[in-house]
C-alpha cells in the first residue's frame, strides 16, 4: 500500500515555523507582518476560505485584516480599496478572493496589487518571474504540492513529472514549479490524447482537473508519488457530501509508492503557503533576509 503523504500535518509544522518567523521579526525588526484580505460578495464558500484565512494568520501572531464587500461594489471601488492597501505599510500581502462578481474585471483587479504584496502569485509578473526561473511570490496551491514533493522524494531531480491540468492557478505553475526543480514535466489536459498512457510515464504525477476520481489505479506507473490537487464535492449516504479527490483514491493507492488524500492532503497546504508568501514579502519590503526553515 503506497504511504500517505501527510499535508496536514505537513502544514502544522509550516505555520510554526511561520510564527516563529514572526515572533523574531516582531522581536528583533519591529515588523509585524500584516495580510489583507479582501472578499467581494457573499458567495458560502468564500465566506469559509476568507474566515479561515483570517484566523490562521491571527494564530501566528501576523496582522489579519479583512474586507468585506457587498457583490455590488464597483470595480473603481475595488481598485481604490486596493491602491489604499497597496499604500499602507503595516499591510504586507494582499489578498482578493476569486472568484469576483462577474461586472469586475479579474485581471485589472489582479494587476492593480502591488507586485510586491501579491502573495497569492498571480500578478502578471510574478507569473513572468516564475516562468524565467527568478524569484517571485509563488501560487500557494502550486508552492504546497512542491514542499510536500521534496518533504517526501528529496530531490526531484531527472523525475519525469505529469501534471494534469493546464490552468493558470493551479496547472502551469505547478509545471514551471517541477521544471525549476529539474524534472522533466508533461503537461497534459482535456485534448490530450492517451491520457493514460501519458499518466503511465509519471513518476510524479499531479492531478489538478476537478474531475471526480478521473485518474485510475491502472494509468498510474508502480511506485509512482502522486499529488491529488482536486477538492470535488459530491453526494454521500443520507443526503449529505463529501470531498473526493481528481484520484480513485481506493485504486491508485494499491498501485503508487505514494499518494496525498484528499482532503487532509494539499488542501491544508494553501493558506499555510499563503502564510509563508505574507511573511516572504514582509523580508522583502523591509530588506530583512529571509528566516532559515521558510
Ligand atoms: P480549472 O477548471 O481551472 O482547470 C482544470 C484543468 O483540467 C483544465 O486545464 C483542463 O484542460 C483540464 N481538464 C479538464 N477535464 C479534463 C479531462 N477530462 N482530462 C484531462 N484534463 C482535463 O481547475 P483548477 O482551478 O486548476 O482546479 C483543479 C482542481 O483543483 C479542482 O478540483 C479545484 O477544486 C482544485 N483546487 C484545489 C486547491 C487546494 O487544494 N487548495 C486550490 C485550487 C484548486
Amino acid at each position: 500500500m503506497a504511504t500517505v503523504i501527510d499535508g496536514k500535518a505537513y502544514a502544522a509544522k509550516l505555520r510554526s515555523r511561520v510564527a516563529d518567523a514572526v515572533s523574531m521579526l516582531i522581536t528583533h525588526h519591529q515588523v509585524k507582518p500584516g495580510l489583507a484580505v479582501v472578499l467581494v460578495g457573499e458567495d458560502p464558500a468564500s465566506q469559509v476560505y476568507v474566515r479561515n484565512k483570517g484566523k490562521q494568520t491571527a494564530e501566528t501572531g501576523m496582522e489579519s485584516v479583512e474586507h468585506k464587500l457587498p457583490g455590488e461594489t464597483s470595480e473603481q471601488d475595488l481598485l481604490a480599496l486596493i491602491d489604499k492597501l497597496n499604500n499602507d505599510p503595516g499591510i504586507n500581502g494582499i489578498l482578493v478572493q476569486l472568484p469576483l462578481p462577474e461586472h469586475i474585471d479579474e485581471s485589472k483587479v489582479i494587476n492593480t496589487i502591488n507586485v510586491a504584496k501579491d502573495v497569492d502569485g498571480f500578478h502578471i509578473q510574478n507569473v513572468g518571474k516564475l516562468s524565467i526561473g527568478v524569484d517571485s511570490l509563488v501560487p500557494c496551491t502550486p508552492a504546497g504540492c512542491i514542499l510536500l514533493l521534496k518533504d517526501h522524494l528529496g530531490d526531484l531531480t531527472g523525475k519525469n513529472a505529469v501534471v494534469v491540468g493546464r490552468s493558470n492557478i493551479v496547472g502551469k505553475p505547478v509545471s514551471m514549479l517541477l521544471l525549476k526543480e529539474h524534472c522533466t514535466v508533461t503537461i497534459a489536459h482535456s485534448r490530450t490524447s492517451d491520457l493514460p498512457a501519458v499518466c503511465r510515464g509519471a513518476d510524479i504525477l499531479v492531478a489538478a482537473v476537478g474531475v471526480p476520481e478521473l485518474v485510475k489505479g491502472d494509468w498510474i506507473k508502480p511506485g509512482a508519488t502522486i499529488i491529488d490537487v482536486g477538492i470535488n464535492r459530491i453526494e454521500a449516504e443520507g443526503g449529505k457530501t463529501r470531498l473526493i479527490g481528481d484520484v480513485d483514491y481506493t485504486q491508485a493507492s494499491k498501485v503508487a509508492g505514494a499518494i496525498t488524500p484528499v482532503p487532509g492532503g494539499v488542501g491544508p497546504m494553501t493558506i499555510a503557503c499563503l502564510l509563508r508568501n505574507t511573511v516572504i514579502a514582509a523580508c522583502r519590503q523591509h530588506g530583512i533576509d529571509i528566516p532559515a526553515g521558510l
